[in-house]
């Protein structure tokens, strides 16, 4: 049986979502403290928190897991500078109960959500996976220090892993059920689409003295639905030959912060209202991804590379929500 934890969020509920189409046998970990329960509907769940060893243990008492795609985390970068301690304690001792009742279970496989954050600010672009890793946030490190605990437990032969290390994750499954839903929103794509709705005035535009081509941030945005499938294609590799890598997740591309606004004026046909405001702390200039190494190992592809259709399957999603 296949274990999601974190299924009932954003990235894992696609997963989810994609892997009951494939009729896969699977089981949903989830506290609920930022998944939604409309996320996971007729998909078979159990209530629980990776911090708590109880919770997990009775998981794997009661269920035969074989492997795991493992989202549950928190995820905001800003967060993570003001509670450090949760940060560490949920992301870090989550997945140290996590490893320890796959070591006794016998649970050899997992598929673990990390992030681009890890590099912090990167020496060169495009980022490959082997440059400095050196986090300039508590979360970025919270998820580096899970990729060196999942590399000891495999070197010494109890799993294996694969991370996965994303870019921008952005859009919605296609077919508009569901989409990203975070509260509170911080991130670029869903407060542009709010803005565009009318729900939000105004929005900020995060610093524009930035050393790119028009002054604001530029990032690799990703479509859920090319991640999803990465970790599919990652799951069958691990399998096959037996070992563990780490992965990056992006397109290759970058966009600008006014680029993405621009995009989704032209997708919703709105005018985005915006005011330029100081930098937010934390936020490198320029992270796009090398994913040379997903393409050539994992026979990975994104299929929906460009940002308009990135834009329009989130728009499809808020728009009708
Ligand atoms: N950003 C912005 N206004 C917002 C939210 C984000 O200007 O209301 C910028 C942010 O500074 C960053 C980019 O958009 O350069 C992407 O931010 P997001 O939080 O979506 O992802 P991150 O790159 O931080 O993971």
């Amino acid at each position: 049986m296949i274990l999601v934890t974190g299924g009932a969020g954003y990235i894992g509920s696609h997963l989810v979502k994609k892997l009951k189409e494939e009729n896969k046998d699977l089981i949903v970990f989830d506290n609920f403290e930022k998944g939604h329960r409309w996320a996971v509907k007729d998909v078979e769940v159990v209530e629980g928190d990776l911090r708590n060893e109880k919770d997990v243990e009775n998981l794997f008492e009661n269920y035969k897991i074989d492997e795991i795609f493992h989202f549950a985390a928190f995820s905001l970068v800003g967060e993570s500078m003001k509670e450090p301690d949760k940060y560490f304690k949920n992301n870090v001792c989550g997945t140290l109960n996590l490893l320890k009742a796959m070591k006794k279970h016998g649970t050899r496989y997992i598929v673990f959500s990390s992030t681009a954050a890890v590099y912090g600010e990167p020496e060169n672009i495009p980022i490959t996976e082997d440059q400095k890793k050196e986090p300039t946030n508590v979360y970025g490190q919270s998820k580096l220090m899970i990729e060196d605990a999942l590399k000891w437990y495999s070197n010494l032969d109890i799993i294996r892993y694969v991370a996965l290390r994303y870019f921008n994750a952005a859009g919605a499954y296609p077919d508009g059920s569901i989409g990203e839903d975070h509260d509170p929103e911080t991130h670029l794509i869903p407060i542009v689409l709010e803005t565009a709705l009318g729900n939000r005035e105004k929005m900020y535009v995060y610093g524009n003295d930035y050393p790119t081509k028009d002054g604001t941030p530029v990032r690799d945005y990703i479509h859920v639905m090319d991640l999803i499938d990465a970790h599919i294609q990652a799951m069958e590799w691990m399998k096959k030959n037996n070992q563990s890598d780490v992965f990056n997740l992006g397109n290759g591309q970058g966009f600008s912060v006014l680029e993405v606004i621009k995009t989704a004026e032209k997708v919703t046909k709105r005018k985005i209202n915006y005011e330029i405001t100081s930098r937010r702390s934390g936020d490198p200039a320029v992270l796009i991804a090398s994913s040379n190494k997903s393409k050539k190992i994992l026979n990975w592809e994104p299929q929906y590379p460009q940002l308009e259709k990135i834009i329009s399957d989130a728009w499809n999603w808020h728009k009708n929500r």
